[in-house]
């Protein structure tokens, strides 16, 4: 992360090069971290590529690229080298595919104050609601409602980096997860857990205190998701998921520092 060049950031939009920037860093580092991959871990895997080439809006260049990953790995199975890594594989399909998802790293709407804070944890939430909201603009609502949360839970079980995260999101997900019905529900219910984790930092060591953590979208940023019932604080959710298919739709997505 180049933190010392402060690159200007619209907090009410949506960075591609934050977007890019966490599928680089997911699928070439962190989810190539394992030696080997296999069983359920090579589902899981297999499964984010698919949902990514179903509901990314990606470059086409980077729609190429994902949707060759996929097929590769559709058709991968036994690792022609022996221990089956997904390194050598991973590499070999780069080289015949140049250049069609960046490889540098650069935040911009998840750039932050200093190195240690926000960057990819900030680039895979923005990515995990960008998808549920897409596959909620797809139609059939009632259709596979858990069709990214379970890819999510999934993902973040087998490969985000963070445990101690995983554990207390795989705590919330086996609480309630099971209980969403419908795309529509599917968003919201990312929506409130990210405000719950949220709440949960707000204060705490990991926060940067350039970037303190909010209960989102805060009333400035729109003013229609707030109400008050019995004198207390209300969310208005008709209001937040109209808000968060604006935000996170591909309309919303800034070109600016991409490379
Ligand atoms: P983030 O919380 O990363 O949010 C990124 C962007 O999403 C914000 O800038 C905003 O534009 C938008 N946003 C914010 N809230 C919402 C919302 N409710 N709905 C939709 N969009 C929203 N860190 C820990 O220290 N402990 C943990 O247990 C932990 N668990 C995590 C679990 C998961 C699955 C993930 C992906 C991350 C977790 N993290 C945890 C990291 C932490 O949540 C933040 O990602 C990190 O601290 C960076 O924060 P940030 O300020 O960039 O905003």
């Amino acid at each position: 992360t180049n933190v010392s060049q402060p690159k200007h950031a619209d907090r009410s939009k949506v960075y591609m090069a934050d977007l890019e920037s966490t599928l680089h860093y997911s699928l070439r580092v962190e989810a190539t971290r394992a030696a080997a991959l296999s069983g359920a871990q090579l589902a899981a895997f297999k499964c984010y590529v698919s949902m990514l080439v179903k509901y990314f809006p990606g470059r086409p260049c980077v729609q190429t690229y994902l949707q060759s990953l996929d097929v590769w790995l559709k058709n991968w199975t036994e690792c022609p080298w022996g221990p089956c890594s997904l390194t050598p594989c991973l590499s070999v399909h780069q080289a015949s595919h140049p250049a069609v998802l960046p490889t540098n790293v650069t935040w911009v709407g998840c750039q932050g104050s200093e190195r240690q804070f926000r960057g990819y944890p900030c680039g895979l939430w923005t990515i995990f609601h960008l998808l549920t909201v897409q596959a909620a603009r797809s139609g059939h609502d009632k259709e596979l409602p858990l069709e990214v949360l379970s890819v999510m839970r999934c993902y973040v079980r087998y490969f985000f980096g963070c445990q101690e995260c995983a554990q207390h999101f795989e705590a919330m997900a086996a609480e309630s997860m099971d209980r969403v019905a419908s795309r529509k529900e599917a968003v919201l219910w990312l929506w409130s857990h990210h405000n719950e984790v949220n709440a949960r930092l707000a204060g705490g060591d990991t926060e940067d205190p350039m970037f303190p953590k909010l209960q989102w979208p805060p009333p400035d940023m729109c003013p229609q998701c707030h109400k008050e019932e019995h004198g207390m604080h209300a969310w208005d959710e008709p209001a937040v998921f109209n808000f968060l298919k604006v935000h996170f739709s591909p309309a919303n997505i800034y070109m600016d520092y991409a490379e």
